[in-house]
């Protein structure tokens, strides 16, 4: 039995101003709550299955006026210097840092992740605004020589529009932070749909944007509307108000949003689902091997875009490895993430233990050999807690080439690095993958044109913690889009080529000549 503490429950919603089961509203713009005419949606705490808040989502006269809003707002920032938008990016990022704590002990209440990863991913917000801050003075473009006289040829880079951001349950600040710290930069307003899993932290995201923004020249920029994928979601991705959708959750939901935005010729930005493997050869350091694979197992309860899903063993280190990595899971405590001993929470809702129940059914019909776990665990009542677990299994096992967003690993054993490089790309999703070895011709194979076809390839660090510095995103199935760090704040700005002529002629490009009279 878990030992939950339902007074300290109570204070953290107590800091969004909401009493356990109260009323809050979704639906934000110009700079305010307003109330949300839409359906009540309920948000409820994993840990114990209980009624969190109701909150109001809009219906479809709310949801216009938050994109009008938003467009009105976009109207005015972009013509806002880029190092200003900076200042306010950074004024954002240091409430972030001063409320750290009580949006953690928030993301930990309603996402269910244990408090050092929740306090992890309030970070990361910070850390992209601090980055941010920076590209808002190096947003270049560069200067071509023209191939005509007294010509100038350049790019500039100017801002986008409205940028509709659509978010997963399991990053619920982080992912959303990395796009709209960077679309603002970049002089965009922005449209936020959190998942209808986790509307408060959203929630209370939006307050701090109003902290910072109200009485501004950022006024409006944010715009909230808390609603489920088939109405306010869709409203979203079929409105061409919003030039750019940043779309992050399961393929099925990027196939739709690519098919309709697609549709539409607007841009996503797709951030969709992995089956990340890590291979440890025969030379790797396996205490560093073993470390990196549970914390990417087990870490966040199998819930994160970039979880191990599949672990990939040269023959000979295979029993051994599996050996060390059942007894590790022994030591794995499960429970109340809130409290500071435990390293795996609840799963996010009932559906998902649903779906790590039907996808253990199917691992057993398909030949997969239990090692470690495999059971839903009973720790709490109305708690979805489940067992990390480790599955011998075969490679033809169509179930593998699943994402099954829970703590479940498939090991497999294969005999070299090219079987290990065929089995990590055989599978539709291209986020995440990891090499372990101290050979530095296995690792520079690895990280060839022949390695591994994933978004992300590493080399003795394991699949998931990424940071924000680098552009963040997948191949194939996971939806080719990038986010964060490096050169990923061009898909939010639109790109303008300009040619001017300062001398008195006109000559053609390519020497074409076309002389009237
Ligand atoms: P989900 O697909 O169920 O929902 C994600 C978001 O899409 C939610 O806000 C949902 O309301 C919305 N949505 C659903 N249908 C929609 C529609 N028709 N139109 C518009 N919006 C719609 O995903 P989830 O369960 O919240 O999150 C887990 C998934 O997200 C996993 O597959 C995980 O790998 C993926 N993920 C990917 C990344 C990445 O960066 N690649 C990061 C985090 C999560």
């Amino acid at each position: 039995m878990v030992a939950v503490e339902t007074q300290r429950r109570a204070d953290i919603l107590s800091t969004l101003g909401i009493e356990v089961g109260g009323s809050v509203s979704g639906v934000a713009y110009a700079g305010a709550f307003e109330e949300g005419h839409g359906e009540i949606l309920e948000t409820f705490d994993p840990t114990t299955g209980q009624l969190l808040a109701c909150v109001q989502t809009p219906n479809q006269a709310d949801y216009d006026r938050a994109v009008e809003a938003a467009r009105e707002a976009f109207v005015r920032w972009r013509t806002v210097p880029a190092p200003r938008r900076g200042e306010i990016v950074r004024q954002l990022g240091n409430l972030f840092r001063e409320r750290k704590e009580d949006l953690a002990r928030l993301i930990s209440l309603e996402n269910g992740k244990i408090l050092s990863e929740a306090r992890g991913e309030v970070q990361e917000v910070i850390d992209v605004c601090d980055f941010a801050v920076g590209l808002s003075r190096q947003l270049y473009g560069r200067e071509m020589h023209s191939e005509r006289a007294e010509h100038r040829l350049f790019e500039q880079w100017h801002p986008l529009g409205v940028v509709g951001i659509i978010s997963a349950f399991n990053f619920p600040v982080a992912v959303p932070g990395w796009g709209w710290a960077i679309a603002l930069t970049c002089g965009d307003s922005i449209l936020w749909k959190p998942s209808e899993l986790t509307p408060l932290i959203s929630i209370a995201a939006q307050r701090v944007f109003q902290q910072v923004t109200n009485g501004t020249e950022a006024e409006g920029i944010f715009s909230l509307v808390v609603g489920p994928g088939a109405t306010t979601g869709e409203a979203l991705i079929n409105d061409p108000r919003i030039p750019l959708i940043q779309a992050t959750g399961s393929c099925r939901m990027g196939q739709r949003v690519a098919e309709v935005v697609g549709k539409r010729t607007g841009r996503a930005i797709l951030e969709l689902g992995g089956n990340n493997a890590v291979i440890v050869l025969d030379d790797a350091d396996l205490d560093l091997a073993l470390r990196a694979v549970v914390f990417g197992a087990v870490g966040t309860a199998g819930q994160r875009c970039t979880s191990t899903r599949r672990l990939i063993l040269q023959r000979g280190i295979a029993p051994t490895f599996v050996d060390r990595l059942v007894h590790a899971y022994g030591s794995v405590s499960i429970g109340d993430p809130l409290d500071g001993r435990t390293l795996m929470g609840p799963l996010i809702s009932a559906r998902a233990v649903d779906g790590f129940r039907d996808g253990m059914d199917e691992i057993r019909r398909q030949g997969g050999n239990v090692l470690y776990g495999g059971r839903v665990l009973d720790l709490q009542p109305g708690g979805y807690f489940v067992e990390p677990t480790i599955v011998r299994s075969h490679a033809s096992m169509p179930v593998c080439a699943e994402e099954i967003f829970a703590p479940i690993l498939h090991a497999f054993e294969v005999a070299s690095l090219d079987e290990a490089v065929e089995l990590n790309n055989a599978v539709p999703q291209g986020l995440s993958s990891s090499l372990f070895t101290r050979d530095l011709r296995a690792a520079s194979e690895w990280l060839s044109a022949r390695g591994s076809d994933c978004g992300i390839a590493n080399v003795n660090v394991g699949t998931s913690g990424a940071e924000i510095g680098g552009a963040f995103g997948g191949e194939k199935a996971t939806g080719g889009g990038r986010q964060a760090g490096s050169d990923a704040w061009k898909a939010y700005m639109r790109r303008q080529t300009c040619t001017v002529n300062y001398g008195s002629g006109l000559p053609l490009a390519q020497g074409v000549r076309f002389e009237v009279g």
